[in-house]
């Protein structure tokens, strides 16, 4: 019998991240996720690589601290996905006062070592006429921009590389000690076909249903409860020119970031509502639009109107609940708890940020060093993951650009900032579009959709679309539809995708 060091529960960027790092210490790993990595929480997110402005005003100086420090080690490690981007903040007295919010950003700029980013400065904001006459003055500080589902699959092939094996649309449906070793009971949705798996350490990642995969899956009492908490974004046109986001204040005293999104959008987001629904069932209320709109149209001189949406998305933060009051006031910081049944291990994974993804990966390895005496020391915060090993995006464009002159700039563009240097692989050998195969739908060309069915588990349009491109948002019902049916004929997938 087969028996793993790890089996992680859960392909978000919390699972991604430990079987990563598991898998480099020379452990033998496997990760399962129930649906598509990253299609819960991890893809739902404001997408910053930040220290979170806002959480220093409820004294995490713990959880900012390590969350800065992160942005230039992802920065450097993920290349071709992440960026940074200024965020401008308008000033508004009656909420927060100069003083508070320069001492905020001194400290924002103090806490950890900066080298790509800039530091924080004051602008005027009058001149850009974006906004009401109210609005005269602002700040200006550094934070990160990440693909969030991408950033998970990085760390999915990252895993695999070194030896994990990884897999989608297989979900745990019992775990049980069976003579000290975890026996973990897996229905894998393509094959319609049920299997068990054995390992010595279970690692709980399930984010949002972690609570409830203690006591429902392993049937134990859960040590701490999850508090779902639902935050909403919603897209539209672009309501602005330029490369910097704001950060707008509500008088309930939450921010509300309005971002530049895939060139042509913004993204604005994100609300706290508490959710007690399946936290597979979450979608934007309508007055949770209306909150939205209500800050954007209380700063924006020109008004943006619900009709102007093209799309939205939601997620629910699964935070380790704590005594406030208010959503937002939950603690963003994360809880790992290893409990031991009948001898065997399991560690849950409660709470957490994208951006201290890495670092909580290390924590989790670092409680599991007594069970494995010889595994690996750190190493994941200089190792690239894979795509990003460029020297810069703006170089490996240009290179591109030289080796592929007949490539359409917007085709480079998507290429570069998505695969990285594994642009490569699409595009090996190619000499002119037609090179590229079919156009299955605009802008996707066999080639590309190949390189994501071979390197990056896709099997469903949403896969495609909505994870590991961002293509779907421009695409009607019938170019999706044509895309599911190349992908049902080339990896033999004819399972119905459930969310
Ligand atoms: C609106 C919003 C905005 C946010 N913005 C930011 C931000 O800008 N920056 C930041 O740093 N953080 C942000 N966060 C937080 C961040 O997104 C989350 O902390 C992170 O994505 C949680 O990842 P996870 O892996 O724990 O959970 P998830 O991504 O939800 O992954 C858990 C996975 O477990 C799987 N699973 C569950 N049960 C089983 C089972 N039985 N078998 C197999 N698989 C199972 C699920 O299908 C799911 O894919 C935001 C969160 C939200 C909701």
């Amino acid at each position: 019998m087969a028996v793993y060091d790890v089996i992680v529960v859960g392909g978000g960027i919390n699972g991604a991240g430990i079987a990563a790092d598991a898998a480099g210490r020379g452990l033998n790993t496997a990760l399962f996720e129930a649906n598509d990595f990253a299609s819960a929480t991890s893809s739902s997110s404001s997408k910053l690589i930040h220290g979170g402005l806002r959480y220093l005003e409820h004294y995490e100086f713990r959880l900012v601290a390590e969350a800065l420090a992160e942005r230039e080690i992802l920065l450097n490690k993920a290349r071709h996905i992440t960026r940074p981007m200024r965020f401008r903040l308008p000033h508004r007295p009656y909420l927060r006062s100069r003083l508070m919010i320069s001492a905020g950003l001194f400290l924002y700029d103090r806490l950890a070592k900066r080298k790509a980013l800039g530091k924080s400065t004051r602008v005027d904001l009058a001149a850009s006429g974006l906004f009401i006459d109210a609005i005269k003055t602002g700040f200006e500080y550094s934070d990160c921009w990440v693909d969030d589902a991408r950033l998970v699959i990085a760390n999915i092939q990252a895993a695999q590389r070194k030896k994990a094996q990884v897999h989608n649309y297989c979900e745990v449906t019992q775990v049980k000690v069976i003579d000290g070793l975890w026996q973990v009971s897996l229905f894998d949705k393509r094959l319609q076909k049920a299997r068990v798996e054995h390992a010595k350490v279970l690692i709980n990642a399930a984010g949002p249903w972690a609570e409830q995969f203690i006591e429902q899956k392993a049937q134990r009492t859960s040590p701490h409860q999850i508090r779902l908490v639902r935050g909403s974004h919603f897209i539209v046109p672009k309501l602005y020119e330029g490369d910097e986001a704001y950060i707008l204040q509500h008088h309930d005293k939450r921010i509300v970031f309005v971002i530049p999104y895939l060139n042509q959008y913004s993204m604005v987001g994100t609300t706290d509502v508490e959710h007690t629904a399946d936290p597979s069932q979450c979608s934007m209320s309508d007055e949770e639009r209306d909150y939205l709109l209500e800050v954007v149209n209380a700063h924006f001189a020109k008004p943006v109107r619900a009709e102007a949406i093209i799309s939205s998305f939601s997620g629910v933060r699964p935070l380790c609940s704590d005594d406030a009051e208010q959503p937002q006031r939950v603690t963003r910081d994360y809880t790992l708890s290893l409990q031991t049944h009948q001898g065997a291990p399991i560690l849950s994974i409660f709470g957490g940020k994208l951006t201290t993804y890495r670092k909580l990966a290390e924590a989790a390895l670092a409680k599991l060093a007594p069970f494995f005496p010889t595994m690996g020391g750190t190493w994941t915060d200089k190792a690239f993951l894979p795509g990003g090993d460029i020297v810069s995006l703006s170089s490996w464009k240009s290179q591109l650009k030289n080796q592929f002159p007949w490539l359409p700039t917007a085709l480079l563009e998507r290429y570069a900032t998505l695969y990285g240097s594994e642009a490569a692989l699409i595009l090996a050998g190619a000499r002119c579009v037609a090179d590229l195969g079919e156009e299955i739908a605009p802008d996707l060309y066999q080639r590309e959709l190949d390189h994501l069915i071979h390197n990056e588990f896709v099997y469903h349009a949403s896969d495609v679309l909505e994870r590991r491109t961002k293509l779907g948002l421009g695409y009607t019902n019938d170019q999706i539809a044509t895309v599911d049916r190349y992908l049902q004929h080339h990896c033999s997938c004819n399972f119905a995708y459930q969310k």
